[in-house]
């Protein structure tokens, strides 16, 4: 069965040409040598609440993928059918504040749709040459979805660039909280997969397996909207962010341009830490910031921190 082992490990099958590109993504991370861990104990995290004058909302993602079904840029309309049936049927049986609902784009208006945009909680229309040409818009809309919670602080994509999207995010600067929402949640959502037996494509050298390379690992990006008026003029800004192994993005998601002083700050890395380990990076790296805009308020100098090397 050559096509099944293509099927489900295409980023080994051919390693040669993914584990260079692996390793340059992720901060020198070999996935011939090294193994990544899992680790989903938000009550490690320290002070995780940042200065809401600053920071505007936060946000915890990652994405997961479901053994024996192919990946959005290959799956046939029938598996990615299969996957929104798989999803939908495991996410009913969220409770308490998890409880939702799931909304399928085909019975959305295009208002509805462009509203949901709008307030940042799904996905932009397939316009990224990133998602076209990788063939992720075929029978756009079909069988793509959004499954969230009653408060909007827990959410489900379905069927975008992975299987799933799973996101915590909120109003306000309380990482650690937006943290123990989305571990517990994710822990609940994997429960219900495998209680449908069904399980996620995981291995030990490259851990969650998603579309992108970039995604491998914990498949985490943790960030905020975070205003910062001053370091955004500063010359050192990209250089700070370098060291820190942050990202930044405009606010309207991966492809919008920057517009004023606000960013979407996150990490960079995905594999080869941990979960604790890369929110734990983004709160420090994200207050070190917040302190050199604080000094550039005060008329004070700032400085470039040290590269942050793999340990
Ligand atoms: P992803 O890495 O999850 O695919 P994108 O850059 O494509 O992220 O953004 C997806 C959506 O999530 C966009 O609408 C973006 O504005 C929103 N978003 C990302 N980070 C935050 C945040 N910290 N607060 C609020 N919205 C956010
Ligand atoms: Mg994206």
């Amino acid at each position: 069965m050559e096509m099944e082992e293509v099927r489900m490990d295409s980023v080994m099958v051919f390693a040669d040409l993914f584990d260079p590109v692996i390793k340059e993504r992720h901060n020198g991370y070999d996935p011939r040598t090294m193994t990544h861990t899992t680790d989903l104990d938000a009550s490690k995290i320290r002070s995780g609440v940042f200065d809401e004058r600053y920071v505007l909302s936060s946000r915890v993602r990652t994405g997961r993928c479901i053994r024996g079904l192919s990946l959005p840029p290959a799956c046939t309309r029938a598996e990615r059918r299969e996957v929104e049936r798989v999803v939908v049927d495991a996410l009913n049986g969220l409770r308490g504040e998890m409880a939702g609902q799931y909304f399928s784009l085909t019975n959305m208006t295009d208002q509805e749709q462009q509203q949901l945009i709008d307030d940042h909680f799904l996905f932009d229309k397939p316009v990224s040459p990133l998602l076209t040409c990788a063939g992720m818009a075929r029978d756009w809309p079909d069988a793509r979805g959004i499954w969230h919670n009653h408060q909007k602080t827990f959410l489900v994509w379905v069927n975008e660039e992975d299987h799933t999207r799973v996101i915590s995010m909120e109003k306000g600067g309380n990482m650690k909280r937006v943290f123990e929402r989305f571990c517990h949640g994710l822990l609940e959502v994997e429960r219900l997969i495998k209680e449908k037996g069904w399980e996620f494509m995981w291995n030990k050298r490259l851990g969650y397996i998603l579309t992108c390379p970039s995604n491998l690992g914990t498949g985490l990006r943790a960030g905020v909207h975070v205003n910062l008026p001053r370091l955004a003029k500063d010359p050192r800004f990209n250089q700070i962010l370098d060291s820190l192994r942050l990202q930044k993005r405009g606010t309207g998601g991966v492809d919008s341009a920057t517009t004023g002083t606000t960013f979407d700050i996150s990490n960079l890395d995905r594999l080869g830490r941990s979960e604790v380990q890369l929110v734990q990076s983004v709160i420090d790296g994200v207050n070190y910031l917040i302190e050199c805009e604080k000094r550039l308020e005060r008329g004070q100098s700032i400085t470039i921190p040290a590269p942050t090397v793999r340990k």
